[in-house]
Parts: structure tokens; sequence; C-alpha cells
């Protein structure tokens, strides 16, 4: 018979994001320096999921306080690179395995499921209640009370998205995601109050879309959110040190932190 022991949150806060892997680069992602798995959402009454990667499934079934594949509503892809979507078809298994009917929504770009060349298996997709696609500047509803508003980003000639989270009474937070520093996002992410953000170099490359570290500092000197999280990394971020870079972009008003493996941020504490 099967079994699988009911998840009790109340060990969270009520809206939080977990970070399943703060990995950023193949290399990090192959040697698993550091996780690799996106980051758990459970905000305006949904679980959800962006960017599974690889080990995304392992960190929720390892995560503690406990975390259950089988509660998740919603995921989301911000583009189909393998670091981003790898874990999309297991963790769909769990999102719909408990209902005979149609269940969980995704929310992903044209190009995740393009014929020949899909990232979501077809018998992933036909359980699906609802397959969003993401529109620059749409708002899609997700199960739950939230909107989450697509920012179109510029990343090495795949659709990519970034993300801003809204719901009613609770902070508005954002994720930058991978992409070239673009002269809108200072106004595309002017609301947010707590903002994560892919730093994956620690300079400047123009041949490379990643947002480095002085282009983060270039973005926070705009948009001070309460509170900015770094994660996406690098070997040469990771090896010039969590500190440094939270010294660099913490400022009077924005707290930095640099991400581990696991960190739970409480969304409302901020
Ligand atoms: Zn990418
Ligand atoms: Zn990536």
């Amino acid at each position: 018979m099967f079994f699988f022991p009911e998840t009790d949150y109340s060990a969270y806060p009520k809206n939080f994001i977990r970070f399943l892997g703060t990995a950023g680069t193949r290399f990090i992602m192959l040697s698993q320096r550091r996780a690799s798995g996106g980051i758990w959402f459970s905000y305006g009454g949904c679980h959800g999921v962006i960017d599974p990667g690889p080990g995304s499934l392992v960190q929720i079934c390892a995560a503690d306080p406990p975390l259950s594949p089988l509660d998740i509503n919603a995921i989301i892809l911000t583009h189909r690179h393998i670091d981003h979507c790898s874990d999309v078809n297991v963790l769909t298994e769990g999102m719909t395995l408990k209902s005979p009917d149609k269940k969980g929504e995704i929310l992903m770009t044209d190009d995740c499921t393009e014929a020949g060349d899909t990232v979501l298996l077809g018998y992933y997709a036909k359980k699906l209640s609802r397959l969003h696609r993401h529109r620059d500047g749409a708002r899609c509803e997700l199960p739950g009370c939230l909107t989450v508003e697509s920012v179109v980003h510029e990343h090495h000639r795949v659709e990519c998205f970034g993300l801003i989270f809204r719901s009613d009474g609770l902070p508005t937070w954002g994720i930058v995601s991978d992409t070239a520093a673009l002269a809108e996002f200072p106004s595309r992410y002017s609301e947010c109050d707590i903002l994560v953000m892919n730093v994956t170099m620690l300079h400047p490359r123009s041949r490379l879309d990643h947002l480095s570290l002085s282009d983060a500092e270039s973005l926070l000197q705009f948009l001070h959110p309460r509170l900015a999280l770094v994660t996406h990394m690098s070997g040469f971020l990771l090896d010039y040190g969590p500190k440094k870079i939270e010294s660099r972009l913490s400022t009077k008003r924005t707290k930095t932190i640099t991400a581990t493996d696991g960190l739970v941020v409480d969304l409302d504490g901020v």
C-alpha cells in the first residue's frame, strides 16, 4: 500500500524560500561543490519549486525540517539550461501523484517544449491542470493567491525570464535569473522588497550573459531592496568568499546575504 507521511510545515515560517542549491556554472553543478536544486517557495498559499536542477528531488527529500514533492502545486522554469530544468519531470511526478485528476501548474518558456527537443515529457504535460508560458510583463496566476510576473532576460540565445512574485499583504520578491545586465532592470524590479540574484561572475565578461558582482552592485544602487540574496555562483565567486561579497553589496538600505545550500529565508521577517 502506498505510504507517504504528511508533511508538517509548521516548523517553517508561513511564507518562505529554501535554497535547494546555490551552484552556478556547469563545473560547480557537475562537481556538486554546491547543490543545484533551485529554490523551494511557500508563498501566498502555494508550494512551488523554481529551476529544479540536478538533485532537486534529493534536496527536497533530505530537507530538515521536511518538505515533500507531493505538496508541490507549481513549478517554474526560468529557462531550459540543464542546471535549471533537469528534475522537472520527477518533480511533476510528485506534484501529480496523489491526484487522479489533472493537477499542478508549470510556468516555462516556449522553447522548453520545442518540438523534438522538449524538456517536459508529454506524459507529464498531460497530467497538469495548466501549462503557462512566459510572456514579458504578463502576470501569471498560480494556485493559491499569488501572481508571478515574467521579466525578459538576455541569456545565450535561449528564452529566459526573471520573476516577480506578488500576493496581497505580503512582501513582493523577485529573482534575476541568468542574464546579461539589462538597462530596464532597475525599473522592472523596483517594487521588490527582497531580490534573489543569480550572480555568477566575479568580473564582467562581455561574451558571457551572466551577472557579475559589479553588475549586482550597480543594480542595487538603483533598487535598494531590504534584502538581497546572492546565488548561482561560479568557483571564482565562491573562492572570493561570501563575506567579501556581502560587504561589497550591502548598503545602509540593503542587507545582502550570500545564500548557502539549505538556507531558509522568512519572507515576512525582512
Ligand atoms: Zn543558463
Ligand atoms: Zn544557470
